[in-house]
């Protein structure tokens, strides 16, 4: 069987996880954090990498830095994971759920300024399978509207707008290291602040209200409690589980890709054919191979295929059930204007396996399968 997610190893991470552990520092905040952190700050250029325990969470810090409170509305695409929307919903803002692209399956920047009222505080939007939003054009309604811009780059590390990194465009970042992610520490995420004015407040937040954060750097002799906060430090355990795979970033974001333009190759002539949709990257956007998916006709050939793969032991797996439609969507948000794109285009997408240990044989054979069942 060909799961359809291994999570990334190298090899390299017991011997990191035993430093952590002779070390005797194995709480959050230790030399694995730090170089995680250290890392991160390079690749991007941001200010400010905060690691955190998940996405989610680098998420809820981003909803509470941006003080978003009961009323509020923020603007977010329907095809999205729950904890875009989770994060500010938990403040008691409400998701003004606007239609997606169909060829990047990202948010319609066309329909955002639309959406607009004046109770609305914040864009929350998602770059699917590292593929960037039209950063230019929502940055500029964030600045005439006074908005505040969220990031969720969970599945966008190593990916670029117009060659700037995403997760560094908007206000706030947050990235994901799922064990579903390119690069995992089981659970684990990290936010990413633009303003250096910010990162006492962040700090704080995640040391349960503290400036412990100052304190181990030796800037002040006691640490006190400055304001409300919660504990979104990771265990240095897991950063150094983490950091095994940021030594082999360039190996592991390569490998991927290959498989990624293997797959493109050999399922072209389904496009040409007009049998099936390959995913759009548009010539601003460079990606990391995060996911490969096709668009299959409609739903019910959709779950054939599903059924086809599996005999051939093959996992292939459909995305997210779009979130307006939810019991919690239709209680905690409102769809703006009307759904065109994001449902139909949901229920046709399909996800081939995509992880850093999935061989060119192993594409060969999937891609073969597919083709296939199309007859060609
Ligand atoms: C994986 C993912 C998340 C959640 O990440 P966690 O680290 O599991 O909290 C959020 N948003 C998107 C788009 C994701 O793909």
């Amino acid at each position: 069987m060909i799961r359809f997610n291994v999570p990334p190893c190298t090899g390299r991470e017991l011997e990191n996880i035993k430093k952590s552990i002779e070390s005797m520092h194995i709480c959050g905040d230790g030399e694995f954090t730090r170089k995680c952190s250290a890392w991160l700050e390079e690749i991007t250029g941001t200010a400010k990498c905060l690691l955190t325990t998940s996405c989610t969470h680098a998420l809820e810090m981003a909803a509470l830095l941006c003080g978003l409170k009961e009323g509020d509305e923020v603007i977010v695409p329907s095809y999205t994971f729950v904890s875009t929307a989770d994060a500010f919903v938990l403040r008691g803002a409400r998701a003004v759920f606007v239609d997606i692209r169909p060829d990047t399956m990202n948010i319609d920047e066309t329909l955002i300024e639309a959406a607009i009222t004046e109770k609305t505080r914040a864009i929350f939007l998602v770059h699917y399978a590292g593929v960037a939003c039209e950063m230019d054009t929502i940055m500029d309604i964030a600045r005439r509207h006074d908005l505040k811009v969220v990031e969720d780059a969970a599945q966008a590390i190593m990916c670029s707008y117009k060659g700037r990194p995403l997760g560094t465009i908007g206000d706030f970042g947050c990235l994901s290291f799922h064990e579903t992610k390119n690069f995992s520490m089981g659970e684990g995420g990290a936010l990413l602040i633009r303003d250096p004015a910010c990162i006492e407040e962040a700090e704080i937040l995640r040391e349960k209200g503290t400036d412990r954060s100052k304190y181990y750097r030796g800037q002040v002799d006691k640490y006190r409690w400055m304001n409300y906060g919660s504990s979104y430090l990771p265990s240095d355990m897991n950063a150094a589980y983490l950091y095994s795979q940021f030594e082999m970033a360039e190996e592991i974001n390569r490998t991927r890709l290959a498989r990624w333009n293997q797959y493109w190759e050999l399922l072209l002539p389904l496009q040409q054919a007009g049998k099936a949709e390959l995913p759009v990257i548009p010539g601003d956007c460079v990606h990391n191979g995060h996911m490969f998916y096709i668009k299959t006709g409609d739903p019910e050939e959709r779950g054939r295929l599903i059924d086809f793969l599996k005999e051939k032991g093959i996992m292939a797996v459909f995305h997210y059930i779009p979130l307006h439609s939810a019991p919690a969507g239709l209680k905690f948000g409102r769809f703006f204007g009307e759904d065109r794109h994001t449902t139909r285009e949901s229920e046709r997408l399909l996800r081939l396996p995509m992880f850093y240990q999935l061989t060119k044989e192993e594409v060969a054979y999937i891609a073969g399968a597919v083709r296939e069942f199309y007859g060609m």
